[in-house]
């Protein structure tokens, strides 16, 4: 890329766009079942992190040989998978970065999510991957956008501290493609470039450790009065004073993809294959209606209860509308849900209409049951009768993962999440 970048570019005005492009929807890959889910459910592209080097150390992280099946399954549906490798790295770190970044290569992965500079140097000079500079980097501005483009970026994702016209004049003023996270939790940091883990436990944040210390509850305590804690705040609304709310970008879907955007990014690979699949679902489904109908589009209750089922601290749609609104809770750092996930339909047998559901929660007959299906709409019924697998009636399914036989109201998928109301 030339360093000469436009002129023009920089000096267009900031407009969201008629002309869009259907973006991607990228989805959360903690391990190989949710990366199942993310696809099935609907997502164009999922992200994981591998055994060092991603900013979840104790995530259920990829061994190579996941990593190998995982390309495989996704290539297979056409669509893309990206790693992470986004610490902030030491000059230790160096010999077995390469050798990962060589491994990552040859496994042909679609993209590597990098923040250090020294990595992306190093992914250049080694590799032929594709590099996405990780929202780590907290580029802000087209113009630090355009340098790492230069530096042999293909996408820039972007700080999650910018309003919805910033997005758009970024993408107005800049060539490669933009990636903005559009749902899951935020840090009150600056998008995860934190020293408060680190700080307060040892555990470094920027190399994968973070113990979501802005999460704890806040008190002070004068040093010679031990086990004395005194409220930070003064009034009702408590001390959790960092406790970030949720990112939900829903609502503003319409103005997030005529941002020109490239890429719409779903936070959680530490969440459950519940929540993979609940918030790719919405999001797949908002995000074909706009596109297949942008004037008469409108964003569905039954989108924003389903975003309400998955365990989430209350919503907020963080910097994007610039209205300046708080986005921290003050009450508790528990995120809540509306349903309690109990199974995954494994297979439907259409002539006797059971389905086998692996269990996943706690249920018995009489609970009622919601089906949250990969493509069909959600219903619900109330089981009437659980079989094991010695053909046995049993009441209750007392082994984790058991699989089961129910009879259910209409024909099910594969892969149907099975639930019920908290
Ligand atoms: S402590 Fe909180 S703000 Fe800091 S990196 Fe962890 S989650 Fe983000």
């Amino acid at each position: 890329m030339s360093t000469n970048i436009g002129k023009a570019m920089r000096n267009a005005k900031c407009v969201m766009r008629n002309d869009f492009v259907k973006p991607e929807l990228l989805a959360p890959a903690g391990n190989f079942e949710k990366l199942q889910a993310a696809l099935i459910y609907g997502a164009d592209a999922v992200y994981f992190g591998g055994e060092n080097f991603s900013l979840r150390a104790f995530g259920d992280n990829f061994t190579r040989d996941e990593i190998l099946t995982a390309v495989d399954f996704t290539h297979a549906r056409g669509k893309k998978i990206y790693a992470a490798v986004n610490i902030y790295a030491r000059n230790a770190d160096f010999d077995a970065l390469a050798d990962y970044l060589k491994f990552l290569d040859a496994a042909n992965v679609d993209a590597v999510i990098v923040s250090d500079l020294g990595v992306i140097a190093l992914a250049r000079r080694l590799t032929d991957l594709k590099i996405h500079v990780s929202t780590q980097a907290n580029v802000t501005n087209f113009h630090a956008a355009n340098f790492l483009c230069e530096q042999g970026a293909s996408r820039i994702i972007l700080a999650r501290e910018l309003t919805g016209d910033e997005i758009a004049d970024i993408c107005a003023k800049c060539p490669v493609e933009l990636e903005i996270f559009v749902h899951g939790a935020m840090c009150i940091s600056y998008s995860g470039r934190c020293w408060l883990s680190k700080f307060l436990t040892g555990r470094d944040a920027n190399r994968g450790q973070c113990t979501h210390s802005c999460r704890w509850k806040y008190n002070l305590v004068e040093e010679t009065r031990d086990g004395e804690f005194f409220p930070v705040a003064g009034d009702e609304r408590g001390s959790y004073v960092m406790n970030s709310k949720d990112l939900c970008l829903l609502p503003n879907i319409a103005d997030v993809i005529r941002s020109g955007v490239a890429s719409l990014k779903i936070e959680g690979r530490m969440k459950s294959v519940n929540y993979v699949a609940g918030v790719v679902k919405v999001y797949r489904a908002a995000i074909d209606s706009f596109c297949d109908n942008p004037e008469n589009f409108t964003v569905r209750d039954e989108w924003l209860d389903e975003l309400d089922k998955v365990a989430h601290r209350p919503y907020t749609t963080g910097f994007f509308s610039g209205d300046g609104k708080p986005t921290e809770i003050y009450s508790t750092s528990k995120p809540k849900r509306s349903a309690n996930f109990l199974g995954i339909v494994r297979n439907f047998d259409a002539s006797t209409m059971t389905a086998t559901v692996e269990q996943r929660g706690k249920f018995t007959v009489g609970t009622r049951a919601e089906f949250l299906q990969p493509h069909g709409e959600i219903f619900s019924q109330t089981i009437t009768s659980i079989t094991n697998s010695d053909g046995l009636q049993i009441f209750d399914v007392p082994h984790a993962q058991q699989l089961v036989t129910i009879p259910v109201a209409k024909p099910v998928e594969t892969w149907s999440l099975m639930r019920s109301p908290t």
